[in-house]
């Protein structure tokens, strides 16, 4: 089935109801089905059709679902670009992938410009009103392309910012069984209000806010930029039932003066990055609401466990793998782990994407026996809750020892002065690694203090020797610390 058929059923059935609306715009069922049914005659006009590449650069914004649902209704395929690239980045994943056209919001229109004008790609841009207008005065294609269990609906690009570019090839099985598992397991139905703060050219935002609340008949009420006082105006201004995101937006819905009651949220559900447990605890003490941690990665489309909430949630764990799909921890021998022994996280399921564009190599690597490798390190407990341990690639080797940055964070959380905290590994000529922490903090406090905090309560070579203090740890719109990016300490404790 085409993702757009979903759409096409839900517009059978909730014409006149909104799905799509971004304060006073609003898009019904009805007009959706309609506009992306023309666009599709759009695309269908300039030749472009079943297998081409269409990527997209858009905001939050209602025509995100129009251009989306177009390009799949043509049969093409869609290539969500962050609306926040660079030229240099734009030019590689259209060159990569052989985009025929680059669909973008008429604000990135330069960036897009300058970003296509070394590839084959044509651009065309995205003006409220006069695109609307424009629509209007194409023959709409209603006939929606058919699709296999293999074929690709979106390739998204990985972040990564070195090599050769990763496309990630999801199916349009691949991205719908995701969504309706999504959709069942928050009981999402027709009176459900989403609220759209996750990024849409995520696979996060796209299969659980978008595709989901497609699949239930639901409505998405759209933040272009997620702010703490926007998102509690929107949630008490359209009655908000389901919040899914990233750490980041718990954390400062947390610190926000202005919040108080949230008991409307009948789902809170949390995943990209991990979620400390201060944060989940203040969260449920100060709102009443839990949050739900997730996990999963685009390569599995994107949700792959999920604790159950209630009695189901374990804090700490990303809880187990949905309906339908596997998972199990493997040994550094290439055998399954024991309960309890860190390794490698593997996927098996409908979830798992078809493969990277074009590289069998990263393919045959990425996916073995059928298991896909996700490069997460975790364990598995005797009630088969998942717990994760860190990426595979932060992982710091200091004198021999391996710390999990991830353990050291979530003691700088404990301490209630902290906001935000990175660890990581840097080069050092004797121990091969040396640990540093990045903070950016809620009060006041020295550098000794929290170095002397964490030092109490962990192995001796765990703590950070240097701790430098920021404004805002430099993230990605889907709530990654870019540990990457994080710079040299100014003022270090001696
Ligand atoms: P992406 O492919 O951009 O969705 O990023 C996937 C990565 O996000 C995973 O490999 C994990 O490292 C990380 N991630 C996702 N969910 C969680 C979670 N609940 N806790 C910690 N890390 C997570």
């Amino acid at each position: 089935m085409n993702l757009a058929d979903r759409l096409h059923t839900a517009a059978g059935r909730l014409g006149g109801r909104a799905v799509l609306t971004l304060d006073e715009a609003e898009l019904t069922y009805g007009t959706l089905d309609e506009l992306s049914a023309r666009l599709a005659g759009l695309l269908r006009g300039r030749g472009i059709g079943p297998g081409d590449r269409v990527a997209i650069m858009l905001p939050n914004v209602p025509e995100f679902g129009v251009v989306y649902y177009g390009v799949l209704r043509a049969g093409a395929v869609v290539v969500p670009l962050d609306p926040l690239l660079k030229r240099r980045e734009i030019a590689a994943y259209l060159g990569d992938c052989g985009a025929r056209l680059l669909i973008a919001w008429h604000a990135f229109a330069e960036t897009a410009e300058a970003g296509s004008a070394s590839t084959s790609t044509d651009c065309f841009f995205v003006v409220p009103g006069e695109f609307r207008r424009l629509l209007r005065g194409v023959a709409a294609e209603h006939e929606i392309a058919g699709m296999g269990a293999d074929d690709t609906a979106v390739i998204h690009y990985t972040s990564g910012t070195t090599g050769r570019p990763k496309g990630i090839e999801l199916t349009h099985a691949n991205l719908g069984g995701n969504a309706a598992t999504v959709a069942r397991m928050h009981a999402l139905g027709v009176d459900d209000v989403v609220l759209g703060a996750l990024p849409l050219y995520h696979t996060f935002g796209q299969t659980c806010s978008l595709n989901a609340t497609v699949h239930a008949g639901a409505r998405l009420t759209l933040l272009p930029r997620f702010e703490a006082g926007r998102a509690l105006e929107v949630i008490r201004r359209d009655g908000v039932t389901v919040f899914q995101g990233v750490p980041t937006m718990f954390i400062a819905l947390l610190d926000h003066p202005g919040a108080s009651d949230m008991s409307m949220l009948r789902v809170c559900a949390s995943g990209g990055a991990a979620l400390p447990l201060d944060v989940l605890r203040a969260y449920q003490d100060r709102f009443g609401c839990q949050i739900i941690e997730g996990y999963g990665l685009s390569e599995t489309s994107p949700v792959a466990a999920t604790n159950r909430g209630g009695d189901g949630l374990r804090a700490g764990s990303i809880g187990w793998p949905i309906r339908g799909v596997e998972m199990k921890v493997m040994a550094e021998d290439g055998r399954e782990a024991p309960c309890g022994a860190i390794g490698e996280i593997v996927v098996r399921g409908p979830n798992v994407m078809k493969g990277y564009w074009n590289d069998p190599v990263a393919t045959a690597e990425a996916i073995r026996d059928g298991w896909f490798y996700t490069g997460d390190l975790g364990r598995v407990d005797d009630d088969g809750f998942f717990f994760l341990v860190d990426r595979r690639r932060d992982v710091i080797i200091r004198g021999g020892y391996t710390v999990y940055p991830r353990e050291v964070e979530e003691v700088l959380y404990e301490h209630p002065a902290v906001r935000q905290a990175a660890v990581f590994g840097v080069p050092h000529p004797e121990l091969g690694e040396e640990i540093e922490a990045t903070v950016s903090l809620r009060a006041p406090v020295t550098c000794e203090d929290l170095r002397d905090f964490v030092k109490e309560r962990v192995a001796a070579y765990k703590y950070p020797r240097r701790i430098s203090f920021v404004a805002e740890l430099p993230m990605s719109a889907t709530g990654k610390i870019l540990k990457s990016a994080l710079t040299r300490p100014a003022a270090t404790p001696r």
